[in-house]
């Protein structure tokens, strides 16, 4: 059994609702970090023989052609992340659209190979933003990987497993948030600040159960988790927590999983 294994290409700086960052005129004035921790990202994942999808930012493929190649050259899938790193639900969907054509423009114009998968900053498909799915098939875009089946981000209602959404502009097979059931609730366990709280024991369990039950689990991380001297912002209390809690334990946490479970890119679990 494999399992989707998923990494968001883009800075240490581009973090979602926060005005120091909010603005791509202003990003020049950070340092820049992304070549570096995607050269720790792929380091780890030729040492485990494992694939994966990375979403690039178009902006990163615009200023970093030769690093969205390499990453390419290396054997990984690469595709979308959206342009400039804003939410779905905080665009109309001619921006949306715009936003998405700029990426796989840049994207495109980086590797020379097309782009057929796409996931949202911050995860931030909504039941109200479910018109961005008919976008991104009508652009060519076979798979999407944004939805989270929480209560309290995406909605409960979105689908746990991988499978087919229908659109107007025919089906787009969606790989959601790979969730657990717990006291009533689907938690997140396998990407982000969760994969840092989990213990590592329990998520390799919990995804082998799964894999015992036919199911494929998602893990996704950021280059920046495996910086080891991340320059710091001054967030608010709750976003510091999010983006700096237990750095270290993510670089052995994802280590562990890559020795012991197969990953591929997401491109590999969609119907041909
Ligand atoms: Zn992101």
């Amino acid at each position: 059994m494999k399992n989707a294994l998923t990494v968001d290409l883009e800075d240490w700086y581009h973090i979602c609702g926060v005005a120091a960052c909010a603005d791509p005129a202003g990003w020049d004035a950070f340092e820049s970090r992304v070549a570096q921790n995607t050269d720790r990202v792929l380091a780890l994942l030729r040492r485990h023989g494992a694939r994966a999808t990375f979403f690039v930012l178009g902006r990163i493929a615009e200023r970093e052609p030769a690093l969205v190649r390499a990453v390419a050259a290396e054997g990984h899938e690469v595709a979308t992340h959206g342009h400039i790193h804003r939410r779905i639900y905080e665009m109309t969907p001619e921006e949306f659209e715009e936003d998405l054509l700029r990426s796989l423009d840049a994207i495109g114009s980086a590797t020379g190979l097309p782009v057929v998968g796409h996931r949202a900053p911050e995860w931030s498909m909504r039941p109200h933003t479910l018109w961005a799915l008919e976008i991104l098939r009508r652009h060519g875009i076979l798979y999407d990987s944004s939805m989270v089946p929480l209560t309290r981000m995406g909605s409960p209602g979105f689908p746990v497993n991988p499978g087919p959404v229908p659109t107007p502009s025919g089906d787009i097979f969606e790989f959601p948030l790979t969730a657990m059931r717990c006291f009533g609730e689907n938690i997140p366990f396998t990407g982000g600040l969760a994969l840092r709280l989990t213990p590592y024991f329990y998520i390799l369990s919990k995804i082998r159960r799964m894999n015992r039950e036919g199911l494929p689990a998602m893990v996704y991380f950021h280059p920046w988790e495996l910086d080891p001297d991340p320059p710091r912002l001054p967030l608010p209390p709750a976003r510091r927590f999010m983006t700096g809690f237990n750095l270290q334990g993510a670089a052995s946490k994802l280590d562990g999983l890559m020795r012991h479970l197969a990953f591929v890119p997401v491109r590999e679990f969609v119907p041909a």
